[in-house]
């Protein structure tokens, strides 16, 4: 049996334009997973749109110009669209455990409107993020841009160092989402990446992590090198969370089977049930 996917996007995630939580619920049934859970985007920081970017029409709307530049404000999820397509999906689908869920990204830079999301949402699955960390005081473009048009090993200390700082300051979250986010963008042919150059800033958010009681997250996008999962063992970490961070019915739990022989290799199990998080072994 596969683990949960405890980080899945649907057409209520704004950036998730091919997304459906309906489509995304049959396949989860088809390949065997236990559970799946819908953490959709709360984005409340704003970000700068440059050539780079992917920028979809439909995104338009929510763009504007500010001192020659393109800003996009992130649109507010439909909470109540959420909630009943969610129930609907828990009808149709009674074999599969469908789990109610927020990605937050940046929640310590706003504990207000974050509180009121929550207080609104009732979630199940609470996810913390960083989407924009380094660029906090200069540009406020997405890391995959920012990384790309500025010295990428300055822009993952950042982003590191923001996710320290996210952790002691926000305590509202169960899991620390893709510790490897930057990695995704990361300009190969400019730049070789080099994880071991990381160990130590990583290590310290996987420590302040375990300190705090979180989750680390596996995120199969790019499969989180098994280096870090070990580090995340020898720091103390309780446990693991699943997480294909599909924003396409297809890519729900990609990946799940040699992820989960790399969490059992580096010295974690399922837990209780099926459902639950993976424990330390
Ligand atoms: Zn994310
Ligand atoms: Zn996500």
């Amino acid at each position: 049996m596969l683990p949960p996917d405890n980080h899945v996007h649907s057409e209520y995630s704004w950036d998730a334009l091919a997304g459906s939580m309906e489509r995304t619920c049959e396949r989860a049934v088809e390949i065997g997973l236990p559970s799946i859970a819908f953490t959709e985007h709360a984005d409340f920081s704003i970000s700068e749109m440059t050539p780079e970017s992917f920028f979809p029409d439909q995104w338009k709307p929510y763009v504007e110009l500010v001192d020659g530049r393109s800003i996009l404000t992130p649109p507010r999820i439909d909470l109540t669209g959420y909630l009943e397509t969610l129930e609907r999906c828990r009808d149709r689908f009674p074999t599969l455990r469908v789990l109610s869920g927020v990605e937050l990204s940046e929640a310590h830079w706003f504990p207000e409107e974050t509180a009121d999301l929550l207080k609104r949402g009732g979630f199940q699955r609470i996810l913390a993020s960083l989407h924009t960390a380094s660029a906090r005081d200069e540009d406020y473009a997405d890391i995959g841009v920012s990384i790309k048009r500025a010295d990428p090993s300055a822009q993952y200390r950042g982003y590191l160092a923001e996710a320290v700082r996210l952790i002691e300051e926000y305590d509202g979250f169960e899991v620390l989402t893709h510790i490897d986010y930057p990695v995704r963008y990361w300009p190969h042919e400019k730049t070789p990446f080099d994880l071991l150059a990381f160990e130590d800033d990583i290590r310290l958010v996987l420590r302040t992590l375990a300190r705090a009681d979180k989750l680390m997250e596996f995120n199969t996008r790019i499969p989180l090198d098994p280096r870090v999962v070990g580090w995340w063992r020898q720091e103390g970490g309780k446990g693991v969370s699943f997480a294909s961070d599909a924003h396409v019915p297809d890519a729900v739990g990609r990946g799940f089977q040699e992820a989960a022989e790399v969490a059992r290799a580096a010295g974690f199990k399922p837990g209780a049930d099926l459902f639950d998080f993976w424990v330390r072994d």
